[in-house]
């Protein structure tokens, strides 16, 4: 104990507590033996606070994927990984993945919206104020007339025994759903079937040609129409597979509408039931489909660009010749926002939480699991990713063309906007109910002296939200770390802190380093993310998916 240096990690209070309560061994071990190459010591605050500074800077213009500033930060975190000795994991020797991106944006002179009532008069909808559509990466104008279908919220969820298209025939129809899913479907799952994403599989599939999304009252709540309408001229972007084509799930819908609170009643005008009942009905039930007494007319036009974008990619080779050809994957996003919209008088987004702080932590336990004398067991792949902000991108391009075999990933643990602006003495582990990682997770927090939390935000539902999401759509199973809210100081002080960030700098200009960042508590996260990874990395069977868990399930990996 006397051989433990007063620890830069963070104030010693956490173990001096544990200790005095329990004699823990597992602080002991953590905090203080020198000999332990994952003792919290090795963990530098120096570390973190560099790679946050440089990477937050004005400099790097926000790291938006496809611009100068982002290929700047590509370039930083490869010279670290090589300054490390780690294996270049990317493209023919590199440590740089290509990432071919399409950039489009919606021409919105020529986005049209009409609807004709059976046996009535045309109405003329006006784009921004009834409704918007989205821009397409592969067509450059399309334009469909057809009849409108009902189908309520639009979803096919055999395990909750609902399946919204039976008995409706949309074939060349446009399918007209709510937003979001039904109040009984737990978050997560929920969160799954009400993606736009899995909703227009779900019209694709049996015929139809386009969609046109109404709001519910909760959508209403969370995403506001004047949100919705606020950057009509945004950017989308999406990648572009090895066919040189942009990647679109669903082709054959060529239109995607959304129309405003105010303006949908008109689609439901001689149906048997009113958009107000089937609003009201979606409160707590589940309103049936049925076809409707208009047809639609929906036009759109976008226009496109090419960029390029690369994924950061190192390996740290395992120790066990049985099990090196295994990997576990760290991962964050190093992508921001770019420079935007001014807010007081800053238009550089510098994204210091979001995720400068993920990447500075998976740098620094880069270098400490770099160093140890003795390597885990199994390879650790270092990954650092593009576009996430444009829509979980590069993630998504890596886990379909992953530099090492897809199954010999046998876990993701993914570092995004870790709150470092408070002293945190719990974690929350998103995803941990779902698999194995929820015990590797346990065991490490514990290990820190932290203690593992429950998600106190599942209305949220975090778990599909994150660039490791793509990996459990691989079927790979994934956790994410976020700081919990518990802090010993002051009850629930962490919550404030959290939420007050998510209210405030999240996503705008002063999200940077003004902020009274506590980079010590951001060694400590790499420290308890280093201990997850060893943990998984020893472990002499790889992570494996709960019984029966429901993305597991989902997403099970076919051979
Ligand atoms: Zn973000």
């Amino acid at each position: 104990m006397t051989v433990r240096a007063p620890s830069p990690v963070y104030r010693t209070r956490v173990c001096a507590l544990t200790l005095l309560a329990s004699l823990s061994a597992a602080c002991a071990r953590g905090g203080g033996d020198s000999t332990d190459a994952l003792a919290a010591h090795r963990f530098r605050t120096s570390g973190i606070e560099a790679h946050v500074r440089f990477l937050a800077s004005d400099l790097l213009e926000g790291r938006e994927a496809g611009t100068r500033g982002y290929d700047l930060a590509a370039q930083y975190v490869a010279a670290q990984f090589q300054m490390l000795g780690l294996r270049p994991a990317g493209d023919e020797g590199t440590y740089l993945q290509r990432v071919p991106l399409q950039a489009h944006w919606l021409v919105e002179e020529r986005a049209g919206m009409t609807v004709r009532p059976d046996g009535g008069p045309p109405n003329r909808l006006v784009f921004g104020q009834d409704f918007i559509v989205g821009s397409s990466p592969t067509r450059e104008a399309a334009r469909v007339a057809a009849r409108a279908v009902f189908a309520g919220f639009g979803i096919d969820a055999p395990v909750f025994q609902h399946n919204d298209y039976e008995g409706l025939d949309v074939r060349g129809a446009v399918v007209v759903v709510l937003a979001g899913y039904p109040s009984r479907f737990p978050s997560e799952e929920g969160a799954h079937y009400g993606s736009r994403g899995v909703k227009a599989r779900a019209a694709a599939e049996r015929g139809a040609i386009g969609t046109i999304m109404v709001y519910t009252d909760q959508f209403e709540v969370r995403r506001p129409w004047t949100r919705a309408t606020a950057n009509l001229d945004a950017m989308s972007m999406t990648w572009i597979g090895a066919d040189g084509r942009p990647h679109d799930e669903t082709p054959s819908l060529q239109v995607n509408a959304l129309m405003s609170p105010a303006a949908a009643a008109v689609l439901f005008e001689g149906a048997p039931r009113s958009y107000a009942d089937v609003r009201a009905e979606a409160v707590e039930g589940a309103p049936r489909g049925f076809p409707l007494a208009v047809s639609v007319d929906l036009a759109q036009a976008s226009w496109s660009e090419l960029r390029t974008s690369a994924n950061v990619v190192a390996a740290l080779p395992g120790s066990d010749p049985a099990l090196r050809d295994e990997y576990v994957v760290l991962l964050g996003h190093l992508d921001h926002l770019g420079i935007g919209e001014a807010v007081n008088g800053d238009r550089i987004y510098n994204g210091a939480i979001d995720n400068a702080a993920g990447i500075a932590a998976m740098l620094e336990a880069a270098r400490v699991l770099a160093n140890a004398e003795e390597r885990p067991r199994r390879s650790i792949l270092f990954l650092a990713v593009t576009a996430e902000e444009k829509g979980l991108l590069g993630s998504d391009y890596f886990s379909r063309r992953p530099t090492v075999s897809l199954d010999r990933l046998v876990a993701a643990v993914n570092l995004d906007m870790p709150v470092l602006l408070y002293e945190f003495t719990d974690v929350i582990a998103f995803g941990s109910e779902h698999s194995t990682l929820g015990q590797a997770a346990e065991a490490a927090a514990k290990r820190a002296g932290l203690t593992l939390t429950p998600d106190p935000m599942p209305e949220q539902a975090i778990f599909t939200r994150s660039d490791h999401y793509r990996f459990v759509e691989r079927g790979v199973p994934s956790i994410f770390l976020a700081t919990g809210w518990n802090t010993q100081v002051a009850e629930g002080a962490g919550g404030q802190a959290f939420t007050g960030f998510l209210q405030g700098p999240y996503h705008r200009p002063q999200d940077d380093v003004g902020q009274p960042i506590d980079f010590a508590a951001g060694a400590k996260f790499a420290w308890v993310n280093a201990l997850i990874l060893t943990q998984i990395a020893n472990a002499d069977q790889p992570p494996r998916w709960n019984e029966g868990d429901f993305f597991g399930e989902l997403f099970a990996r076919r051979p």
